[in-house]
């Protein structure tokens, strides 16, 4: 059998992560993992059923009762597929805020090393190559000048139908970089063995290659 490969993306939003990992674990053979997507689910939760960030006991008690899974890709909380409600500004706050605490957290990063315990992944987030899997054997740290991480931000959700200000986009980047490099528990930031890939003037298409030919040049052959 494969060995178990465990690829880390990490970096700020926007940063093109989800798109580039995702045709990373095609092209190498991997399941791919959005944790973005679990803490924006957690984060959908908690706001749906008005649960404040400082109630910790409520917090850990709807915790308790959550169930977050990934099935090809695609997220499910409590049984239900909620891709389509948790790509929203307001989802994007909530994620922010919910992320930054601990029980929070505890209970994705288990779910996150029980997947990659179980398979070969290409795991995309904020604290993979420093904190969830930090033996992970290839880290890349994705990034991009904020004002160009907007600007695809602003496609993205124009393309889907949404219209949201540019200058309200790059404010939400700016606030959410901010939080995610200054929380106290496991914030962003390159690990030291990480290989930094800037974004900002290459297609998707450019920094696909650039990560499957570093991870097919370490272990052609083993994914
Ligand atoms: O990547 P995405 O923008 O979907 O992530 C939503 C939020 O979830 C981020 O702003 C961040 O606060 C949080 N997050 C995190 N740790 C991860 C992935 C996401 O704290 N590994």
């Amino acid at each position: 059998m494969a060995d178990i490969i465990r690829i880390a993306v990490d970096g700020p939003s926007g940063a093109g992560k989800s798109t580039i990992a995702k045709k990373v674990a095609r092209a190498v053979g991997a399941e791919y993992v959005d944790t973005g997507a679990m803490y924006r689910a957690v984060g959908y939760k908690m706001r749906k059923l008005g649960a404040a960030p400082e109630d910790t006991d409520r917090i850990e008690a709807i915790l308790n009762d959550t169930e977050i899974d990934f099935r090809s890709g695609v997220i499910y909380l409590d049984g239900e597929d909620v891709s389509g409600l948790i790509r929203t500004p307001e989802i994007s706050e909530a994620a922010s805020v919910y992320s930054a605490l601990p029980p929070v957290r505890r209970k994705l990063v288990e779910i996150q090393r029980q997947i990659g315990h179980r398979r070969s992944v290409v795991m995309d987030g904020r604290d993979i190559g420093t904190n969830v899997f930090p033996d992970a054997q290839y880290k890349f740290y994705l990034t991009a000048d904020a004002e160009e991480r907007a600007r695809r931000r602003w496609k993205e959700l124009k393309e889907k139908g949404q219209d949201v200000e540019l200058s309200q986009i790059l404010q939400d980047i700016h606030q959410r970089d901010y939080a995610d490099t200054h929380r106290e528990l496991n914030p962003l930031m390159q690990a030291e063995d990480a290989e930094l890939v800037d974004s900002t003037s290459m297609t998707i298409d450019e920094v696909v290659k650039t990560l499957v030919d570093k991870i097919q040049g370490g272990v052609s052959g083993r994914v």
